[in-house]
């Protein structure tokens, strides 16, 4: 039983869920990372591995959203993201794997390699794609393609917002906070002091603060703002915290409802750079570093920036004598080999430019699609 369920065991009769991952991911000491760049005590949270197919973030948020599709019992979830979204592909391959039908509502982004990965492995999971240039069209488009479906099979698609980020897909990250004192428990890490996360439509670390405040963790996290200040500042992130924490009182009445004061968020607006999806030094550096000491995978749109903002910190000696723990939210199962052979040709005609023009200088100038 997941964590949150066997301390809460009212929640497990109201709340849908499946099992789609893997738990609890590993939880780990960065030893070399941490003499380098002078933290007391430097852990990951590996859940890049949260997933047997496909990891990252994405995974934790879609066993509730997935489990209620089904209980619902719809045959097609529609999402949106922008053209690399790995939000959008989880939902396309663990759709396949639950038996539903996905419809993928994308945005243009800056060009890098992930982009045409997570492309073709969408299309490959058999998820339908739409693209437009801005979200009027998007959303107009969207409207149209809700109701044909649900004319043509008799049932409206459930909608799945960007990044998974319901107070359903919330609750995975509370979930998360109780896998992590559970861990603590067994004497796998000490408490961090602080935990780094990466912060896009913030379910994550929405999740994680109101998780550590239920389980009676004093870990701080530290979100770091990797989308515009419209998409995550301090307003939305306690409306959300409040409507996820809502959700799981009404659920339990023994689940506390707590109040996210504005002097509990410290969100980090500096490492973002030019925009979202745009690379920054810092950002590379820090998945450089971070592959060549441990040898575990980053990248530049979320946790590159991230971790960037934890090296800082440390050579700033905030963290000398701290616990400091990067929970890593991007997959690193690779899926290079099932898209070998895909042509992007097979793509809406629209996204051929994310294949035919350069990535991002910062991607690197290796033609392979691999790296
Ligand atoms: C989606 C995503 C995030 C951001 O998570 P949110 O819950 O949207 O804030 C962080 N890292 C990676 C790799 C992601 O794909």
């Amino acid at each position: 039983m997941i964590p949150l369920f066997e301390q809460y065991p009212r929640l497990s009769e109201k709340l849908p869920y499946i099992r789609l991952g893997e738990f609890p991911t590993p939880l780990h000491k960065l030893a070399r990372m941490g003499r380098e760049i002078g933290v007391g005590n430097l852990y990951i949270k590996r859940d890049d591995l949260s997933g047997g197919i496909y990891g990252g973030n994405k995974v934790r948020k879609l066993e509730f959203i997935f489990g209620n599709a089904l209980r619902k019992n719809a045959k097609t979830v529609m999402t949106f993201g922008v053209a690399g979204s790995n939000h959008v592909l989880a939902t396309a391959i663990y759709a396949k794997e639950t038996g539903l039908k996905c419809i993928s509502m994308l945005l243009p982004q800056h060009n890098a390699r992930y982009v045409r990965r997570n492309l073709l492995k969408s299309q490959l999971c058999g998820a339908e794609l739409h693209y437009y240039k801005n979200t009027f069209a998007l959303k107009a488009a969207a409207v149209c393609r809700f109701l044909l479906d649900g004319i043509m099979t008799g049932r409206f698609p459930m909608i799945i917002p960007p990044g998974g980020s319901s107070p359903l897909g919330i609750t995975g990250y509370v979930n998360a906070a109780f896998e992590l004192k559970r861990q603590i428990a067994e004497g796998t890490s000490p408490e961090p002091d602080y935990i780094y996360v990466a912060l896009g439509t913030m379910g994550t670390a929405v999740g994680l603060m109101l998780g550590l405040r239920a389980a009676g963790l004093k870990s701080r996290v530290i979100p770091v703002r990797v989308v515009d200040e419209g998409f995550a500042n301090v307003g939305l992130m306690r409306k959300m915290f409040r409507d996820a924490n809502e959700l799981l009182h009404s659920s339990d009445g023994s689940f506390p409802l707590v109040e996210l004061s504005k002097h509990e968020v410290s969100i980090r607006h500096d490492f973002i750079g030019r925009g979202y999806a745009v690379f920054t030094k810092e950002g590379m550096k820090a998945v450089g570093r971070l592959r060549d000491t441990e040898g575990i995978s980053l990248e530049g749109t979320y946790t590159g920036k991230a971790f960037g903002a934890l090296i800082r910190d440390a050579d700033e000696q905030k963290l000398k004598d701290k616990t400091a723990l990067f929970w890593n939210t991007y997959n690193s199962r690779d899926f290079s080999g099932d898209i070998i052979n895909s042509d992007y040709h097979m793509l809406p005609r629209r996204l051929h430019g994310y294949f035919e023009d350069d990535v991002q200088p910062l991607d690197g100038n290796s033609s392979r699609l691999a790296d």
